[in-house]
C-alpha cells in the first residue's frame, strides 16, 4: 500500500472517529447494514452488541494506525485470521464485512468527503486485511478451537478468580500470548484471557480473571464457573515474549490480572540457562490485591536475575477486607512494597532507556504508565503492550 492510499484511509476513518459519538454511530450503521444485507452472518455475533460495537471500532483504529508498519500489522492480521477460524468464517463472510464497513463509512463521510479515490483506497486496504487473514487461516493446521474442561476454580479475592483447565489437546502458545475464550453461559461472547503459565505438554492451562463491574462475561467467569464445565479457546494471539539468548535487560510492569502473562514469561525464562536482568513491578490498588506474591516470591528467591517490587496505591487494606489478607505474610525475596501510582513510581527510578519494556493491565493503567515512562525518557519503540480492546 502506498503512502497516498494509507493517508486516504486514515483521513476518512479519523474524520468519523474524531467526532463526538462518531465511533458508536459508525459501528451501529455497520452492523445495521451487515445484518440487513447479509442476514446469514448474524449468528456469528452475540445477541447483545453493546460491548461488541466498542471493540469493533477500537480494532479498526488499531489496524488503521499501523498501515505503514507491515512488519507489525501483517503478523497481527495473520494471528487474527487463525483465531477467526473458530467462527467458521469463509471468503464470502470477509467480503460481506468489508462491503458493509465501506458502506457505513461512505454513509457517514457524506458525498463531500467520499470520492472515487477514497473508495479505491478502502478497497485496497480491505483486500490486504481480508487476504492476509484468510491466507493465514488456510495455511494453519492446528484445530480452529480447543475445548478445556475446568478442573479448578478458586476465588482468591473478592471478584478475582484463578481458573485451571485441562485441554482436549495441548495448545502451542508462547508465554506472554493471549487467547479468546468462550464460556457455556455466554455463547458467542468471546473474551481475551492471558494464560498465567507457559504451555504444558499435557495441556493444562491457568487463567486469572477479574470480574469487571457491569461486564457481560467476566463476572460469570469469576462467580459462576463450575468444575467440569467446558470452555472453548481460540488460537494464540499477541507478541509479548522474551526471545531466547537476548541480552536486552527488561522492565515489566503489571497490575491486577496483568501479572498473568508476565508471570508466564518469567516461568518460561527460568527454564533457560541464562537470562538478562529483569525488574518486575507488580501493582494493585490495596495491599490485599496483590494475590500472587507467594509465587512471585518463589520466583525471585530462585532467580538472581529477577527483582520484584510490589506497589500499591493505598498503604492500607479497605475496611471490608477480611483480616486474613495476604499482606501480613512474609514474602522473602521481594523488595519492600512501595506506595503510590505505579507509573509514577516506576518512572521515578529513571529513564529505563536501556530496557525492553512490557506493560500489562487495564487500558487506562497501560496508557498512563506508558506516558509516564516516555516522559521519563524511555524510548517509545522499546515499550510493548497488547492491543487495548
Ligand atoms: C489482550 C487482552 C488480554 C486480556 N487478558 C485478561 C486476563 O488475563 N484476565 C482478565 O481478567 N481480563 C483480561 N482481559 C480483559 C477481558 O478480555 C475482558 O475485556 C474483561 O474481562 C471484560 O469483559 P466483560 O465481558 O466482563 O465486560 P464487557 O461486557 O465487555 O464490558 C463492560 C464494560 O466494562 C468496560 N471494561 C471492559 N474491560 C475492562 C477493564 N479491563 N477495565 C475496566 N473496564 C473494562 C467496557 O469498556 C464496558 O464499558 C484481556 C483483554 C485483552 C485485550
Amino acid at each position: 500500500m502506498d503512502s497516498r492510499t494509507v493517508a486516504l484511509i486514515r483521513t476518512t476513518f479519523k474524520s468519523v472517529a474524531a467526532e463526538d459519538g462518531g465511533p458508536e454511530k459508525l459501528a451501529r450503521s455497520f452492523y445495521a447494514i451487515l445484518f440487513t444485507e447479509y442476514p446469514q452472518v448474524r449468528d456469528f455475533f452475540p445477541a447483545a452488541l453493546d460491548a461488541q460495537r466498542d471493540r469493533l471500532v477500537k480494532a479498526i483504529a488499531y489496524v488503521v494506525d499501523r498501515l505503514e508498519e507491515p512488519d507489525k500489522l501483517l503478523p497481527f492480521l495473520a494471528q487474527l485470521g487463525r483465531d477467526h477460524r473458530k467462527y467458521g468464517v469463509v471468503a464470502e463472510h470477509y467480503a460481506a464485512v468489508g462491503k458493509s464497513l465501506k458502506s457505513a463509512l461512505e454513509a457517514y463521510a457524506g458525498t463531500e468527503l467520499w470520492t472515487e479515490e477514497i473508495s479505491r483506497a478502502w478497497d485496497e486496504g480491505l483486500a490486504v486485511i481480508a487476504g492476509t487473514m484468510m491466507e493465514a487461516a488456510d495455511q494453519e493446521s492446528t484445530p480452529p478451537v480447543w475445548t478445556g474442561t475446568v478442573i479448578e476454580h478458586r476465588e482468591v479475592l473478592r471478584n478475582l478468580a484463578i481458573v485451571r483447565l485441562k485441554l482436549d489437546q495441548p495448545i502451542q502458545y508462547a508465554a506472554g500470548q493471549y487467547m479468546s475464550v468462550q464460556i457455556p453461559s455466554r455463547p458467542r461472547m468471546w473474551r481475551y484471557l492471558s494464560p498465567a503459565i507457559p504451555a504444558t505438554p499435557s495441556g493444562e492451562i491457568e487463567f486469572h480473571i477479574r470480574g469487571v463491574t457491569g461486564g457481560w462475561v467476566s463476572p460469570a467467569m469469576v462467580g459462576h464457573t463450575k468444575v467440569g464445565e467446558q470452555w472453548l479457546i481460540g488460537s494464540p494471539l499477541g507478541g509479548l515474549g522474551v526471545p531466547r539468548n537476548t541480552r536486552r535487560k527488561l522492565l515489566m510492569v503489571g497490575c491486577g490480572t496483568g501479572i498473568a502473562p508476565l508471570r508466564a514469561q518469567l516461568m518460561a525464562m527460568t527454564q533457560r540457562r541464562s537470562n538478562p536482568k529483569v525488574d518486575l513491578f507488580v501493582g494493585g490498588h490495596y495491599p490485599c490485591d496483590l494475590y500472587d506474591l507467594e509465587i512471585l516470591s518463589q520466583l525471585a528467591l530462585a532467580n538472581k536475575w529477577l527483582t520484584i517490587t510490589p506497589v500499591t496505591e493505598s498503604n492500607e487494606d479497605p475496611w471490608w477486607q477480611p483480616a486474613n489478607s495476604v499482606e501480613p505474610r512474609e514474602h522473602p525475596g521481594l523488595q519492600p512494597r512501595l506506595v503510590g501510582q505505579i507509573g509514577k513510581i516506576v518512572a521515578g527510578f529513571g529513564s529505563w532507556s536501556d530496557r525492553d519494556v512490557q506493560i500489562v493491565g487495564s487500558p487506562s493503567m497501560v496508557q498512563t504508565t506508558k506516558f509516564r515512562l516516555m516522559a521519563a525518557g524511555t524510548p517509545t519503540a522499546n515499550i510493548r503492550h497488547d492491543p487495548l480492546f
